[in-house]
């Protein structure tokens, strides 16, 4: 375990406790395995929520613990150390903030809060479209307003939890003419709703243990109380959130190059060549002392950002930055890893070929490296960061 200089000793004891489970529940033969099968384990799940873990983002007044994000991401970036797949997925299924903004009765949300407690209730977002990526703008997905209804219509693809998923958090167009800002709204949408399939299972590189789905919209109708917030503003919400996500996601790949790091010191000081240990070998020790330096860059960025999100501090360029640095960084640290185990470092017997192909994502989602660098452009420019067409 990491020793979090900044942490009280109740967040450390949490986030120990939470990484027991974790390496008891799943151990190393198991994590292969399940990376083999591309299966998110639902019993790892009820364990984390039987010790409460999966109430530290639901507010004390829903019966939650109401944790701040710093609490919530040292508890997560242990979980990460063990399995990023999980912790991604497990992050994504209890975030409950669209929930609590839904126009839900309170005795309704309170319900499915309380099957999230109990690890019961898993969410999903959905923004991204075949045709609509990077370009959130262009999504074709839409929801008619019918009485006491909406109708929804669209395909979503790569959907974090979308197999799994009870309810997923919907983007759509409610009026073309307004365009992504006043024009798109978010909506919850329930598993088992008519018109609601889940229909391809990704079969994907890395972060196994994290399913993923399209989800396809049939004619299915919603009650009107299951918009999240205003109509009309779903994109402007849904970006505030990814600017936020874009840091806190980045623990997952802190756990991810910390697991690199140790696994390629243990490693270094047991395997010998030329009558040495190979961390004796300077050419190989000063790649582990940079891989380190990485490391202790990227947490001191991420946390950064993390206590800018607790105090309520617009993030300005540290989203973006935090995102592609992190990203990088944590690749880099994880090509590196398998060159410490050299020919050992390729084989799936060992951990670091597993952290290699799940680190690759974080470049990707949230806004790929590229849509940021473009994002940080347009601020320094003074010019919208969000509009990005000509
Ligand atoms: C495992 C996984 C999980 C995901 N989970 C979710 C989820 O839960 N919910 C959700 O809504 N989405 C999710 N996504 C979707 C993800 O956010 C998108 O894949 C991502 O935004 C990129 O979109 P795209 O794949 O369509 O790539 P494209 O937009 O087609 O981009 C292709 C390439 O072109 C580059 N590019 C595009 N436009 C520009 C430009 N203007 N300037 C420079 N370069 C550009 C991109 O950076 C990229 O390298 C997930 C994706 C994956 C792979």
């Amino acid at each position: 375990m990491v020793h979090y200089a900044f942490a009280t000793q109740e967040q450390r004891e949490l986030a120990d406790n939470a990484r027991k489970i974790m390496e008891k529940e799943l151990p190393p033969e198991r994590r292969a395995q399940l990376d083999r099968e591309g299966r998110f384990p639902m019993d790892v799940l009820k364990k984390l929520a039987e010790a409460g873990y999966f109430g530290m983002e639901i507010p004390e007044e829903y019966g939650g613990l109401g944790f701040d994000v710093k609490t919530r991401s040292i508890i997560l970036e242990e979980i990460a150390q063990v399995d990023a797949g999980f912790s991604f997925s497990f992050e994504g299924a209890s975030k409950i903030e669209n929930l609590l903004r839904t126009n839900l009765p309170r005795a309704e949300k309170q319900k499915w809060l309380d099957r999230t407690l109990a690890g019961d209730c898993i969410g999903a977002f959905a923004m991204t479209e075949p045709n609509a990526g990077s370009d959130a703008a262009a999504i074709r997905t839409t929801a008619v307003r019918d009485g006491d209804e909406y109708v929804l219509n669209g395909t979503k693809c790569f959907i974090t939890n979308g197999p799994i998923c009870d309810y997923v958090m919907v983007v759509a167009v409610t009026d073309k003419e307004k365009g992504p800002r006043g024009g798109f709204s978010m909506f919850m949408v329930e598993r088992g709703n008519p018109g609601f399939t889940v229909s391809k299972h990704e079969d994907k590189m890395g972060i196994r243990l994290s399913e993923t789905a399209e989800l396809v919209f049939d004619n299915c109708r919603i009650p009107a109380s299951h918009l999240v917030g205003k109509e009309g503003d779903g994109f402007g919400a849904s970006m505030d959130e990814l600017a936020a996500v874009r840091v806190t996601c980045m623990i997952n790949a802190l756990g991810i190059a910390q697991a690199a790091l140790d696994y390629a010191v243990k490693y270094a000081k047991e395997r010998r060549t030329f009558g040495k240990r190979i961390i004796d070998h300077q050419g190989l020790g000063f790649l582990i002392a940079e891989m380190q330096t990485k490391v202790d860059a990227m947490r001191a960025l991420v946390y950064y950002g993390i206590d800018m999100i607790d105090q309520g501090i617009p993030l300005g360029t540290i989203s973006s930055a935090t995102k592609i640095f992190v990203s990088e960084t944590a690749m880099q640290v994880c090509v590196d890893a398998v060159q410490v185990l050299g020919g050992y470092g390729y084989m799936r017997e060992y951990p670091v070929e597993k952290l290699m192909r799940d680190i690759k994502i974080f470049s990707i989602f949230d806004g790929t490296n590229q849509i940021q660098r473009q994002i940080l452009q347009k601020m320094l420019a003074g010019k919208d960061p969000l509009k990005v067409r000509k």
